[in-house]
C-alpha cells in the first residue's frame, strides 16, 4: 500500500508527527479543520498552508481512506452506502434521519469475528480491522452524498464489526470526532454499542464521556450463548458487575442495553420479568428491537402483539424500556442486515 493515511492520525498524534518532521505543530489543527470541519479535502484548496507546505503533504500522504462503490436511498430517508478502502476491503455506513438529527451508523471492522447467531455481519466472516481514517472517512463520504442537505449530527459505532475489539482505532477516530478543530462533534452525540468485550470498557468510557450501548438480548447464559458466542468467554453475570463497577456508568451516563427480540428464543414473559432484576443498579435504558429478517439466519421476528406483550410486562417492572422501529429495511440498511449484498434494482 502506498503513503499512509492523514486520517489515521487524531490531531494530537497529527501535533507530534509535524514536529518531528519540523513543522509547527498547529498545522495540524489547519489541516483538521479543513478535512474535517470544513470537507475539504483538494490540497490546493487549503490556502492558509504555504505552497511548499502543501507539496510536501501530498508527496507524503494520502487523503482519502474511502471511494463510494454504490448508494441507496430507503422511503424513510435512510441512506446506506457502500464504501470501499484503498485496498479494496468494503464496508457499509448508513445514515438516519430523524427531524433535526442525522445519525452515522459506522463500521468498525471488515465483516465481524462474533459470529452473532442472528447477525449478518457475522455470517460474512472477519477479515480485517478498520484503522482509523477508514471509520472517520465514512462521516466524510456520508456528508459528500447528503451534498449539504443534511450534516452528520450523531454517530453510533452500529455498523459492520466489534468496535471493543479494535478499540486503539476507535479511540483515535472517536479523538477526531469530537475534537473542536476536527469534527467538533459533543462527546454525548457519540454512542459505542459492544457486546462486552469487558476488559476494554473502562478504557473505552475513560476517553471521553461518550455514550455506551450493550447488546445484551438475552436473561440467560443458556440463551445468549447461543446468540452471542463471546457470552462463553464474558458470562452475563460477569459483565453486569463489571458495568455496575464502573465510575463512568451513573444516572448522568446510563448504559443503553439493546434486546434483539426474537420469536421463541428470548421473548417469553419470564424473559421479561427477569431484566429488572437482572439490570438491577445500572443505571440503564433498554432498547427493544424486534430482529430484523436476513436470508443467513434461521431466526424471525415475533409477532406484534408478542411484541408489545413483551414490552407491557417489561414497562411493568418500572424499567426505562422504548421500543425501536427498524429504519430503511426496504434497502437492507437496518440492525443486523449489513452484508454487502448486491445492490438490487427497484422499479422507477
Ligand atoms: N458488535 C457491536 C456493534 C453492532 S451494533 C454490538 O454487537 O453491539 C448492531 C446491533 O444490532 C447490536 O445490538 C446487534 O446485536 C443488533 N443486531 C444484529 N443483528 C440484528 C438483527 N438481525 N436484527 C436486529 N438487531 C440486530
Amino acid at each position: 500500500m502506498a503513503r499512509p493515511l492523514l486520517k489515521d492520525h487524531s490531531i494530537e498524534s497529527l501535533r507530534e508527527r509535524f514536529a518531528s518532521e519540523g513543522l509547527p505543530a498547529y498545522r495540524a489543527e489547519q489541516v483538521a479543520g479543513w478535512l474535517y470541519g470544513r470537507g475539504v479535502e483538494d490540497l490546493d484548496a487549503m490556502t492558509d498552508l504555504s505552497l511548499e507546505l502543501r507539496q510536501r503533504l501530498a508527496a507524503d500522504w494520502d487523503i482519502r481512506a474511502l471511494e463510494v462503490d454504490a448508494v441507496q436511498r430507503s422511503r424513510d430517508g435512510t441512506v446506506k452506502a457502500a464504501l470501499r478502502t484503498r485496498d479494496g476491503a468494503r464496508i457499509e455506513t448508513v445514515m438516519i434521519p430523524e427531524n433535526d438529527r442525522s445519525t452515522l451508523c459506522v463500521s468498525s471492522q471488515v465483516g465481524c469475528p462474533l459470529e452473532c447467531s442472528f447477525c449478518a455481519t457475522g455470517a460474512l466472516g472477519f477479515t480485517r480491522n478498520l484503522t482509523p481514517g477508514e471509520i472517520v472517512d465514512q462521516l466524510c463520504r456520508m456528508n459528500d452524498i447528503l451534498k449539504g442537505e443534511r450534516r452528520i449530527t450523531n454517530v453510533v459505532f452500529m455498523g459492520m464489526g466489534e468496535p471493543l475489539l479494535n478499540l486503539p482505532a476507535v479511540l483515535e477516530a472517536i479523538r477526531l470526532l469530537i475534537h473542536p478543530k476536527a469534527f467538533g462533534m459533543a462527546p454525548r452525540r457519540v454512542t459505542v454499542s459492544t457486546v462486552g468485550v469487558l476488559p476494554q470498557l473502562e478504557p473505552l468510557l475513560a476517553l471521553a464521556p461518550i455514550n455506551l450501548a450493550v447488546s445484551l438480548h438475552a436473561t440467560t447464559d443458556a440463551v445468549r450463548d447461543e446468540l452471542v458466542p463471546l457470552n462463553r468467554r464474558f458470562r452475563l453475570a460477569e459483565l453486569l458487575d463489571t458495568l455496575r463497577s464502573l465510575d463512568t456508568v451513573n444516572p448522568r451516563r446510563p448504559v443503553f442495553f439493546e434486546y434483539t427480540l426474537i420469536a421463541g428464543v428470548n421473548d417469553s414473559p419470564e424473559d421479561a420479568r427477569r431484566l429488572a432484576p437482572l439490570l438491577h443498579g445500572i443505571p440503564s435504558k433498554l432498547n427493544l428491537i424486534p430482529m430484523n429478517p436476513h436470508p443467513d439466519s434461521s431466526h424471525r421476528p415475533p409477532s406484534d402483539a408478542v411484541v408489545d406483550r413483551f414490552l407491557r410486562e417489561v414497562a411493568a417492572t418500572g424499567l426505562r424500556v422504548t421500543l425501536r422501529r427498524s429504519r430503511g429495511p426496504d434497502i437492507q440498511a437496518a440492525c443486523g442486515q449489513l452484508a454487502l449484498r448486491p445492490v438490487r434494482e427497484t422499479a422507477a
